[in-house]
């Protein structure tokens, strides 16, 4: 579908300033418009209560806003975990996922739908990348998130489906608006954009000069037991990895983590655990453990057992580590499973 809509939530100030001269109305209109978007965080033009019903339609007409809708609520009980399946306007859909602890939010972004890299383990990658997310769609899973939750998300990390740093120029529009004071005013500290390891995005990443907190998906100490769970197109040796993750660490004086799926049988050892604790060590990184949540390839989780005294033989090198906390309902706690799970029930 090709059309010649914008996204509102990534219209800058001039352009929407441009664009109500157009169509007569006055200037004021345009900070009115922000304070709804950035500060009210109000998701359409129906919620814009002060401005004229005309200026509401021909918004609706001529941008998309909003672009999405909320295809699908999957809540996991107690711990207040709620995923959405945002549909977007030419039918693919989407994934967020909205994390309460203690008194904060945090919201996990996708960046595109499906992903080029393709780990043999992810639902995200299990079909390729079909597109590039605009940065106003990213903009307004930030939106919806909120909306979710009943207030301003506190932290955003970009873990949900796609592999952010491939689509970077709308990723740094993205990161811009949320950080911006005439847009979400966020600290870059609280927000995580996670790379499977793609090198030149972790440059590029570097060369925006803010404090965004990088994660790098390892998955392995060595590239042998890399090699099984990432496909060579994408894959980048660990040395260079680590070579630009310490670059971004020096650049933006933030400690970066390791993040480690653990596969049984594949990278969960004591030996690889060692060899793990070593690395981390020696790029000053920590370590982020997450125990595979099975999603119909090959690959298993480890067992509980195998899982603590992985983490305990990581633990005794000396390097920082942690497990991620499990949440999340179980059948739709991987990131990809509900879009997956809806692409094959298209196929019906
Ligand atoms: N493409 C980026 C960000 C999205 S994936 C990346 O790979 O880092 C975010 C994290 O979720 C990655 O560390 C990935 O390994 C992990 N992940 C994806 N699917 C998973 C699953 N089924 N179980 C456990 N972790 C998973
Ligand atoms: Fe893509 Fe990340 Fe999934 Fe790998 S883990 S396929 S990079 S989304």
């Amino acid at each position: 579908m090709t059309t010649a809509k914008k996204f509102l939530t990534e219209t800058s100030s001039d352009d929407l300033a441009a664009w109500l001269r157009d169509k007569g109305e006055p200037a004021f209109r345009a900070k009115q418009i922000r304070e709804w978007i950035f500060q009210k965080l109000v998701f359409s033009p129906d919620g814009m209560k002060n401005l004229p019903a005309k200026l509401r339609q021909a918004l609706a007409e001529d941008f998309f806003f909003p672009s999405c809708s909320v295809a699908e609520r999957a809540a996991s009980g107690r711990d207040g975990v709620v995923k959405l399946r945002l549909a977007l306007h030419d039918g693919e859909s989407v994934e967020l996922v909205v994390i309460p602890a203690q008194d904060r939010v945090t919201l996990c972004l996708s960046t595109q739908v499906g992903c080029p890299v393709g780990c043999r383990f992810c639902a995200s990658g299990a079909n390729g990348l079909v597109r590039n997310l605009h940065a106003g769609e990213m903009l307004e899973e930030f939106l919806a998130g909120c909306a979710e939750a009943g207030r301003k998300c506190d932290n955003i990390v970009f873990m949900g489906i796609g592999e952010g740093l491939l689509n970077f120029d709308e990723l740094a529009k993205v990161l811009d608006t949320l950080t911006s004071p005439e847009g979400f005013s966020m600290s870059p500290r609280r927000i995580t954009v996670s790379t499977s390891g793609y090198v030149p995005g972790i440059g590029k990443l570097a060369q925006l000069g803010k404090e965004f907190t990088l994660a790098v998906s390892l998955h392995a100490p060595d590239d042998a037991t890399r090699e099984k769970i990432i496909p060579d197109k994408l894959r980048y040796p660990i040395d260079e990895i680590l070579e630009a993750a310490d670059a971004y660490r020096d650049r933006s004086g933030r400690l970066y983590t390791l993040e480690y799926t653990l596969l049984a049988g594949i990278n969960d050892s004591p030996e690889q655990a060692e060899a793990l604790g070593r690395l981390a060590l020696r790029h000053r990184a920590k370590i982020n453990l997450i125990p595979y949540n099975e999603t119909g390839s090959a690959f298993r989780r480890p067992r509980r057992d195998v899982i603590e005294e992985f983490e305990k033989a990581v633990a005794a090198t000396g390097a920082a580590v942690t497990r991620r906390v499990e949440r999340g309902a179980k059948s739709t706690a991987a990131c990809g499973q509900l879009r997956a799970r809806a692409e094959r029930k298209k196929e019906f």
